[in-house]
């Protein structure tokens, strides 16, 4: 019985150095709606179709001037796309990538998808509440309303998630403040060449 007990105190000590996170104080950040003081709400679940099923839709009632990189307050994000999202001729159809920091340490990536015009560039690192650009206006062959999308790596998880339809919008509106996507600082790798 000793030796039972012994051998279960032992394991959970080993499980507690092991779910122990290395940085304790930031295990997540969090990605808040780019809609800075505008309501939003998920349009739809999974995005069908264009690059990324795990992407979300976020809509607004109102059309924001900027599509804004609102997270935890001390992230940061290094540029890592800014490309077509459609075809190389719909150029109004853009999308962002970004590498998210904290403290050094790499938490995954974000995409913010149907920018025009994006005020960043490849390589910039940029703080929370910098804008990356409008939001597109103009209907693509990759988009049907006034809407971003965000698409996350698989380091993250969203956390308002629930699927719902176009119709469902103004019931489900969520405070723009409210988090979109958590990404957890766990067994996380570099990304190539960074
Ligand atoms: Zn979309």
């Amino acid at each position: 019985m000793v030796r039972v007990f012994t051998t279960l105190a032992t394991l959970a000590l080993l499980l507690g150095f092991l779910s122990t996170p290395a940085n304790a104080s930031h295990l997540s950040i969090y990605i808040y709606s780019p809609y800075t003081n505008s309501n939003w709400y998920f349009s739809q679940g999974n995005h069908n179709g264009r690059m990324n099923n795990e992407a979300r839709d976020v809509a607004w009632p109102s059309t924001p001037s900027n599509i804004t990189f609102n997270a935890t307050s001390g992230a940061t994000g290094v540029v890592t796309a800014v490309a077509n999202n459609c075809n190389s001729t719909q150029t109004w159809d853009k999308y962002v990538t970004l590498s998210l920091y904290y403290g050094g340490d790499f938490y995954g990536q974000v995409s913010y998808v149907h920018i025009t015009s994006p005020t960043v560039s490849v390589n910039d690192t940029i703080s929370a509440g910098t804008s990356l650009g409008s939001p597109q206006t103009q209907s693509s062959d990759c988009w049907t309303a006034v809407h971003s999308h965000m698409e996350r790596s698989s380091n993250g998880t969203w956390v308002s998630d629930y699927i719902c339809g176009q119709g469902c919008a103004t019931e489900n509106q969520f405070p723009y403040s409210s988090a979109v996507v958590r990404m957890l600082h766990s067994n996380i790798q570099r990304p190539v060449g960074r």
